[in-house]
This record gives structure tokens, C-alpha cells and sequence, in this order.
């Protein structure tokens, strides 16, 4: 077993706390106060955060708005936009050693899986909206209520203004991009708020963006606790559109705070992503693809595939064969290479995702594999667990578990799968596992999701739309979809 050093560029780092960025300037917060940052796959403290004050809040807002009223972003050239933000992807690459080693002391994810997935991911992210810079575009109307006059009609695409963006700990540093790029493409200012347990990799990308010649006030980032400054940013008037992914009860505190000015809001919540494997489907990839929808990052990604529906004629085969998966897979610290799974994000996190495995036990659920905790170099570990002949009475059916936890029932017909797959408050992604077309795409018209997988699972792409139905949000992220978002729509009507 190798034993993990740190590399000298990342322990100087974090040898001092970690700061926030307010208008071009670094600095610990107003009041001195820090939080601790975790190592998931070891339990230490890695470093300290700045934990930033609701004075600090006001003025990272400030500094935002100001940038933005002066035009200092958004009245650069689209093509000198784009230029930045292509150079922020440039410099992801560079920096990707550092980068995914922050990502794996910070969020549990194993090295090379994130220098060679998400570290070039988040840098296309980039380059994707640097592309879009100069093509975002209004239109000519025609007008047919004032008959035998002149007129010339047109909309504008403008920036939306100031947008806060708070961010999640499954996948810190894509997930700020996917919000970070499509607003700067837009031209607005951004407040980012990564979450508290994985700001790492959000002050290093931060610090990316300056060296790219992102204008000091038009990225600001904003360290400490969402139920205080991230409430603060959702209520503040001079905040123009916040973009949130998280759970689905914070969102809807999201929606309430944002009220008082009619804020924008986009919402990218949770899941209980149905997968379908119907019985003619290929069983092998159909069964390796199951267990990698619900064991990448150990459960905790939004698209998980965490409900599992089996066809009553290849059912026992299905759980068999996915729980021999589960058993053979190998657990352990995302700093050591060569294990199948990692961490847990955090000690009450993984208590959480126990406590509710050993509910569906109470419930009736059958343990086909896993179920137990795994107690391995003070890291917050959790056996890959399969949990057959669930129901939908039981909560580990209906709540979003987000750990490595997958239930699974069976099914007879198109019609019973479609109604059980649509029996969820989420709507976010599904899967569909068969080889008859007709069936496969006549079943993604009835899944009420905003993603559909077909004979694959959790493939995401920077030019494909990404969100939920029902409680899984509001809005879209990636494509041009996500980039209107952080735009607002102007007609203009005048008479010649
Ligand atoms: P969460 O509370 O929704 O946190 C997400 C982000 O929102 C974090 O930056 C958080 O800051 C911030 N936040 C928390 N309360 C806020 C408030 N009142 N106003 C504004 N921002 C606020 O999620 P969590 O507690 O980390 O995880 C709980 C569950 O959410 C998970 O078990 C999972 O089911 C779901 N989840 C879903 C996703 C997804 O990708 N859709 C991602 C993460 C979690 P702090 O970090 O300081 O709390
Ligand atoms: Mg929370």
C-alpha cells in the first residue's frame, strides 16, 4: 500500500487559512473566525477557511455590483471575454496536478480519476462558454398591430447583473464552473459560496480566474456557513439572480429568501434516479452500468442511479449480479490509488446515509449486499449496499439517500415501470437498459425526468441541458440553456 504525501505546492497552501476574495483583494474574514476543513478519507483537519461575516457578505455584494454598474466586465469585447475565459481553462490544465490533488483531500475523490475526468471537464466548461461569448444574440421582429407605419423592432441579450452561486460538496470544483462560466460568458459579476466542508479547490480556481485577467469585483468568493451569509446572499436586494444546487430543502429556503426582490432563481436539486433494465436488455452492460450509476463517488452525485427496476424475468439474476459487484468492490482512502470507492463527504453525512439503510431494514427491505459501516484510518467509510425487494411504502425508496445505497424492485410491464419510476417527488435523470428501440424511447417520452440515459447512465456533456422536473429544480445548467439563465431579455420597438 502507498502511503500519500502531500506534494510542497499544496501543503504551503494550506498552511495558512484559506481566504475570501473581495474585489480583487484576499483576506480572512472581518471578525477573525474560521472553520476547519475535513480529510473525508482520514477524519484530520487539513486547513482552516476564513468564515466570512455578514459584513463581508455586504461587501463582496458591493464590490460585485460596482464592477457590474461600471461595465467593467461586461464591456469588454465578447471576443475579450471569451479570451479570459478560454485562458481559465488554459490554466485548469496547467494547475490540474494541484487542483485534483485539493479535490482529493478535500471532497474524498480518488487522484487520477479527477486529474484525467474532472479537471479537463471543468476546463471544457470554460472553453464551452468561451465559445458562446460572441454568439449570444437578440433578434429582428416584424409589427402588425400600427398598420402603414415604419417600424424596427429587436431584443437585446443583456446580463442579468449580480449573480450569486452556491455550490455543493459532491463535486466542488465542476460544479462552480458549470455556474462560474455561463455567467461570465453572460457579463455578470459573480458572489460564488462554495459549500463550507470543500472550499479548497474554489480559491484555487479563484485564484486562476485574476492570473486569466478576470476584472478585480467581477469574481468575489465568499467562504462560511449557507445557513448565514448563503441565506444573506438569496435575501440581498442588490443581488440580481442566484444559482443554487444543493437539496431540495434548502432550495425551496432559496425561493423564500429570494422573494423580497423577485430575484432570478435556479435551482439544480436532488434525485432518486430510476433505472430501467427491461428483459431484453444486455444483461452484462446493463448490470456493470447499474453498479457504476450508484457507486461513483460513493452515491453522492446528483444523477445517482438509486432506484432499481429489475423485469420480474431476470430479477433474482439482476440483484445477484449487481450485488456480487457490490461485495467484490474494494473500499478505502481517496489518497491511496487502486480502491473502487471512497469516502463519505463527512462523519454526520455518513451516520445520515446509515441511519437510513437501517431503516429499510426495519421496513423489510432484503440486504443483498453491504449495509454495514466500515471502520478504516478514521476515514468515513460505508460498504457498497444493496437493498432487493423494496417497495414503495419504504423510505429508502422515496428519500434521496445520496451514499452508496440502491434499491431495487421488480416489474412486469411498460406501463407499471413508468407509473413506479414516476412515483417520486424528483424528477432529475433516469436510465433505460434495452435493446428494442421502440421501447426505449417510447419509455424516455413517459419518465418525467430532465435527463435520460439510454443503454448508459450519468453522461454529462457541456453542450447538453442538465436539470430537473418536479422537485428537482428549476431551470437548466450547460448549453445555451444555462446561459440565458444569467441573461435578461430586452425588446425594443421604434418608429421610424
Ligand atoms: P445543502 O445544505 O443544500 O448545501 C448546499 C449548499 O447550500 C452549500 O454551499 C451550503 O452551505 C449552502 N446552504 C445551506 N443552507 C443554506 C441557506 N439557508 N441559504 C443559502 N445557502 C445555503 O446540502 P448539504 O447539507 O450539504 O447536503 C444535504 C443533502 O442535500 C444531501 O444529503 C443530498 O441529499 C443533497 N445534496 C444534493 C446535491 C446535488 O447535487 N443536487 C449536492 C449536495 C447535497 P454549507 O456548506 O455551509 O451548509
Ligand atoms: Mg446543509
Amino acid at each position: 500500500m502507498m502511503t500519500y504525501s502531500m506534494s510542497p505546492k499544496v501543503k504551503q497552501r494550506l498552511a495558512q487559512p484559506q481566504r475570501l476574495l473581495i474585489d480583487g483583494q484576499w483576506s480572512l474574514a472581518s471578525d477573525g473566525r474560521v472553520s476547519e476543513v475535513f480529510n473525508p478519507s482520514s477524519g484530520e483537519v487539513i486547513a482552516t477557511a476564513a468564515k466570512a461575516s455578514a459584513s463581508d457578505t455586504e461587501r463582496a455584494v458591493a464590490a460585485a455590483r460596482r464592477s457590474f454598474d461600471a461595465g467593467n466586465w461586461a464591456r469588454l469585447t465578447p471576443a475579450q471575454r471569451g479570451k479570459i475565459l478560454w485562458r481559465i481553462g488554459d490554466l485548469l490544465e496547467q494547475y490540474g496536478d494541484e487542483m485534483a490533488e485539493l479535490e482529493m483531500l478535500d471532497a474524498g475523490k480518488p487522484f487520477s480519476g479527477t486529474r484525467h475526468g474532472e479537471i479537463p471537464f471543468a476546463a471544457d466548461c470554460f472553453r464551452y462558454y468561451a465559445g458562446w461569448c460572441t454568439k449570444i444574440e437578440g433578434a429582428t421582429k416584424q409589427l402588425s398591430t400600427v398598420p402603414d407605419q415604419d417600424f424596427h423592432i429587436y431584443t437585446r441579450r443583456e446580463p442579468i447583473g449580480v449573480a450569486a452561486l452556491i455550490v455543493p460538496w459532491n463535486g466542488p470544483l465542476v460544479q462552480a464552473a458549470w455556474k462560474i462560466a455561463p455567467a461570465l460568458a453572460a457579463g455578470c459579476s459573480c458572489v460564488v459560496k462554495p459549500a463550507t466542508q470543500t472550499p479548497l479547490s474554489t480559491v484555487c480556481l479563484a485564484e486562476l480566474m485574476l492570473e486569466a485577467g478576470v476584472p478585480a469585483g467581477v469574481i468575489n468568493i465568499l467562504l462560511g456557513s449557507g445557513s448565514s451569509i448563503g441565506q444573506l446572499l438569496a435575501e440581498h436586494p442588490s443581488v440580481d439572480k442566484v444559482s443554487f444546487t444543493g437539496s431540495t430543502e434548502v432550495g425551496k429556503r432559496i425561493i423564500d429568501a429570494a422573494k423580497g426582490n423577485l430575484k432570478k432563481v435556479s435551482l439544480e436539486l436532488g434525485g432518486k434516479s430510476p433505472m430501467i433494465i427491461y428483459e431484453d436488455a444486455n444483461l452484462d452492460e446493463a448490470i456493470d452500468g447499474a453498479a457504476r450509476a450508484i457507486f461513483s463517488h460513493a452515491g453522492q452525485v446528483c444523477v445517482a442511479g438509486s432506484r432499481l427496476y429489475v423485469h420480474e424475468s431476470i430479477y433474482e439474476r439482476v440483484v445477484q449480479g449487481v450485488a456480487d459487484i457490490a461485495s467484490r468492490m474494494t473500499v478505502g482512502p481517496a489518497t491511496e490509488p487502486g480502491f473502487d470507492m471512497g469516502p463519505l463527504i463527512s462523519k454526520g453525512h455518513l451516520n445520515s446515509v446509515f441511519q437510513k439503510v437501517e431503516a429499510g431494514r426495519a421496513e423489510g427491505a432484503r440486504v443483498a449486499a453491504g449495509g454495514q459501516l466500515i471502520n478504516k484510518s478514521g476515514g468515513y467509510f460505508m460498504q457498497p449496499t444493496v437493498l432487493a425487494d423494496t417497495d414503495h411504502s419504504m423510505s429508502v425508496v422515496n428519500e434521496e439517500i445520496f451514499g452508496p445505497v440502491l434499491v431495487v424492485m421488480p416489474f412486469k410491464t411498460m406501463e407499471e415501470v413508468v407509473a413506479m419510476a414516476n412515483d417520486s417527488q424528483y424528477g432529475l435523470a433516469a436510465s433505460i437498459w434495452t435493446q428494442d428501440i421502440s421501447k426505449a424511447h417510447k419509455t424516455a417520452a413517459a419518465i418525467k425526468a430532465g435527463i435520460l440515459w439510454i443503454n448508459c447512465h450519468a453522461i454529462p456533456d457541456m453542450a447538453v441541458p442538465f436539470g430537473g422536473y418536479k422537485q428537482s429544480g428549476w431551470g437548466r445548467e450547460n448549453g445555451y440553456e444555462a446561459l440565458l439563465q444569467y441573461t435578461e431579455l430586452k425588446s425594443v420597438i421604434a418608429k421610424l
